[in-house]
């Protein structure tokens, strides 16, 4: 079994830790946030105050964590990753991040002498809890398949995506897909509930026919339906608004950056953006219902 130093214990790093150490592992954690390290202490991880603390020793360390600018400075900042991990140690980053950061990481990590594998989820909340995450493995042969072992406790389905920076770019490829249909999802509720149609029974129809969707099935923005959507929560985030914003705008820029218009995605992106705008970057990014219709349920 092995020793796993564990960087950033939020609303995915604390689930994902627990079923590391169900599997027999032990998991050094740090976060910048004192209840984030006692919540993660109360699930059997050792909580350190460092990363140098958390990567003492370890034969694997992962991130995870909210940008692409915090995993470089948590990786390869002064104090960061690459300057206290065991040598041997593989570096797995399962953030969300821009592909350029994943492929500077890599490179500055190489230079150091480390491996390094890009290896963002999906599954959301539930899948981390629930160890069926979707993981895409981005990085030399050899390392994903290192990478493969040490993931499989929390996965549900492992994918060597290729080189450098493709774990990510498939990650922000499928999250640009979710927005859209979350964004069809609201607009179906919306519309479902203007033409006098129970919200169960169009639920009970779309979820077995062409309209269904992981959001429809995960996120349905109508309380009552869908056990595990936040809109039965008062829109406490499970997926806040934030993070989803921040995922449609890397595909914004990505598509920008291969010279392709994705309008569907573009109205997504700036349906959440309008979501920011009005102050609710920490609830969760199903309340893009409201933008379609103020007076929606919930
Ligand atoms: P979160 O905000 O709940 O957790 C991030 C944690 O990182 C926080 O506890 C924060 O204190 C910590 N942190 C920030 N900067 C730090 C630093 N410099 N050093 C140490 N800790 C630091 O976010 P989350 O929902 O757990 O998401 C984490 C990543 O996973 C993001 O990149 C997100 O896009 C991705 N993701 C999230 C979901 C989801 O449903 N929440 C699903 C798939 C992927």
């Amino acid at each position: 079994m092995a020793t796993i130093g564990w960087i950033g214990l939020g609303n995915m790093g604390l689930p994902m830790t627990k079923n590391l150490i169900t599997a027999g592992h032990s998991v050094r954690g740090y976060d910048l946030s004192e209840s984030a390290r006692s919540a993660a202490e109360a699930n059997g991880v050792t909580a350190c105050t460092t990363i140098a603390e958390a990567v003492a020793g370890a034969d694997a360390v992962f991130g995870m964590l909210p940008n692409g600018t915090i995993s470089k400075e948590v990786f390869c900042g002064a104090g960061g990753v690459l300057e206290f991990a065991e040598p041997t140690a593989l570096l797995i980053d399962s953030s969300t991040i821009d592909v350029a950061s994943a492929r500077e990481i890599h490179e500055t990590a190489q230079q150091a002498g480390f491996a390094f594998v890009d290896a963002p989820v999906s599954g959301g909340i539930s899948g981390a809890a629930a160890a069926t995450l979707t993981f895409m493995l981005g990085g030399d042969p050899a390392d994903t398949a290192r990478a493969k072992e040490l993931v499989e406790p929390m996965a549900g389905n492992i994918f060597d995506c290729g080189g450098p920076g493709n774990g990510q770019a498939a990650k922000i490829v499928n999250n640009m897909m979710l927005t859209v249909s979350l964004q069809g999802a609201a607009e179906g509720a919306v519309l479902a509930d203007k033409l006098g149609l129970d919200a169960q029974t169009f639920w009970n129809v779309a979820s077995v026919s062409s309209g269904d969707s992981w959001p429809l099935r995960t996120w349905y923005p109508v309380p009552g339906i869908v056990e595990t959507a936040a809109s039965n929560n008062g829109f406490e985030a499970t997926f806040s608004a934030a993070l989803a914003h921040k995922d449609a705008g890397l595909a914004q820029a990505a598509a920008a950056d291969v010279g392709v218009t994705l309008p569907g995605a573009k109205a997504a992106f700036e349906n959440l953006q309008k979501l920011m705008d009005d102050g609710y970057a920490d609830m969760d990014c199903s309340l893009i219902i409201r933008n379609i219709d103020p007076q929606a349920p919930g």
